[in-house]
């Protein structure tokens, strides 16, 4: 049904059909089992049989202790990983039929990251980070990335190179990178875990806001309440299987 071509991506809407009616979830994830040890001994699994839908343009929060499985997770949503058993369905495709290069161009069209540490390239500029995701895709459109640092209010500061911006400055060119390909699903995986409060708080809603404007769906993995505060929804992770949804009224 999609085809991910080299530098291409999909021809059609996220979550769509061709005439636009809504068919599928963004994310269906059924049964996911991971286990990392040999033989799988009982309660040993990382993921223990997880199901989760997030709809199109969601804003999903994870919410869990260490340990409890987000990274596994968000490491199996991007392919990086096989589960042990289960299936995840990403615009209706099964993940893990791909073969390696088709994955591969999935990952680079459809996904955007943003990670605890950053994770920019220290001797590229915050500029050329930005571009690096449009030129692995062999569309390395300067202007695109010139905006996508101008959204996260960075404009001016393109030039400067990682160590000679601060954390939330380099999370904001995370952002960048992450969205400026367009993106269905961004992952993220405690974007405020080294940041201060009051700077993450920023950073969170930026993140929202943008994605918000965009109608990009969002998988925030957080052991923090704060952090959880901008999502739509949240789901409470523990023992590597979703343990409950917080409402508006018991968030934690
Ligand atoms: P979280 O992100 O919620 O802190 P993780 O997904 O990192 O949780 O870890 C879940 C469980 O899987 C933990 O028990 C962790 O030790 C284990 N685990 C994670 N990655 C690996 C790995 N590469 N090899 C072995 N065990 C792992
Ligand atoms: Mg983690």
């Amino acid at each position: 049904m999609l085809e991910y071509n080299q530098g291409v991506g999909v021809s059609y809407v996220a979550g769509t059909d061709r005439r636009g009616s809504t068919v599928e979830p963004v994310i269906r994830i059924e049964n996911l089992w991971k286990c990392y040890d040999e033989g799988c001994p009982e309660g040993s699994a990382a993921l223990r049989g997880l199901d989760l839908e997030v709809e199109g343009g969601e804003v999903l929060a994870l919410y869990g202790r260490s340990g409890s499985g987000k990274t596994t997770l968000l490491n199996l949503i991007a392919g990086l990983d096989r589960p042990t058993r289960g299936t995840i369905t990403l615009e209706g495709r099964n993940i893990h039929d791909m073969g390696e290069f088709e994955r591969t161009q999935m990952r680079r069209s459809r996904l955007g990251f943003v990670f605890q540490f950053f994770n920019l390239i220290p001797t590229l500029t915050a500029l050329e980070n930005v571009l690096l995701p449009l030129e692995l895709l062999g569309k390395p459109a300067l202007g695109s990335a010139e905006n996508a640092l101008a959204s996260v209010g960075l404009e001016g500061k393109g030039g400067r190179f990682p160590h000679e911006l601060s954390g939330g400055e380099q999370q904001r060119v995370a952002i960048a990178r992450a969205l400026v390909k367009d993106p269905v699903l961004v992952l993220a995986d405690e974007p405020t875990g080294n940041l201060d409060t009051e700077t993450g708080d920023q950073v969170l809603d930026l993140l929202r806001d943008l994605c918000m404007q965009a109608g990009t769906t969002v998988i925030m993995a957080t052991h923090s309440p704060l952090s959880s505060r901008i999502a739509d929804r949240i789901l409470r992770i523990q023992d590597g299987r979703i343990a409950g949804e917080s409402t508006e009224a018991n968030r934690p």
